[in-house]
């Protein structure tokens, strides 16, 4: 599987997932940019992560295509028409493709985990779990957060982790005021930096490396998670 990049908007990403003829994308954050990278391809599918404007702007720019989404965002996200259910598993061509619901940012948030026939294993996660950090809190609990980024955590420490925006730089000086001691965190820092310094991505990332680097992810309990959440929220 061939993952194409697309920045959108802001610091948006949407990614196009090209195997065998299947063309899918994750997240219509916005038309323009995700037309010009399709080129002469032909859209299999869009999975949306979830329903805030920025991942589903584009939606309705591709009419006639499968657009998936969580059941309980029939309501909300724009052109959904193949409802899922936690733990709902299709195939698009080679690609097997693994809906996990994980609430915290949105009620209805989805990662989807893509298994192709060949080459590693990718988890798309929306504005749930950042490289280095979480999304925030706009509908769900500190709980529902927790059990959200260690169900995906648990997919495998080899398992490539796409998120919804180029936060990490940002997220990973606040993983430094969190763990002032944490080398693995302070070694990120300047990875990132090169990244950024050339406005190369800085997505994907094993969760290896998440589990080495992200304080949500490290923190021992909900209660802490919660504490490291409304930090962040002040953090400048
Ligand atoms: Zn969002």
């Amino acid at each position: 599987m061939q993952v194409e990049i697309v920045p959108c908007l802001s610091d948006n990403y949407a990614y196009l997932l090209i195997d065998e003829g299947v063309c899918a994308l994750v997240d219509a954050c916005e038309a323009a940019p995700i037309r010009a990278a399709l080129g002469e391809r032909k859209l299999t599918a869009i999975l949306s992560t979830h329903h805030h404007h920025d991942h589903v702007g584009g939606n309705e720019a591709f009419p006639g295509i499968p657009i998936y989404g969580h059941r309980s965002d029939a309501d909300r996200l724009p052109g959904l028409n193949h409802p899922l259910d936690d733990g709902d598993t299709f195939q698009l061509g080679p690609l097997r493709i693994r809906a996990h619901h994980v609430p915290g940012h949105t009620l209805g948030a989805v990662a989807y985990e893509v298994t192709p026939r060949v080459g590693p294993r990718w988890v798309f996660t929306g504005d749930t779990f950042f490289l280095a950090g979480c999304g925030r809190l706009f509908e769900g609990t500190p709980a529902q957060m927790f059990t959200s980024l260690h169900r995906i955590a648990a997919l495998g420490d080899e398992v490539l982790v796409a998120c919804g925006h180029e936060y990490t730089a940002s997220n990973l000086k606040f993983a430094a005021h969190a763990e002032p001691d944490n080398e693995a965190v302070r070694a990120r820092i300047e990875a990132v930096a090169k990244l950024r310094a050339n406005n190369a991505p800085t997505v994907p990332a094993t969760i290896a490396v998440e589990k080495e680097t992200n304080p949500f992810l490290r923190a021992a309990d909900v209660a802490t998670l919660a504490r490291l959440r409304s930090e962040k929220d002040n953090f400048r």
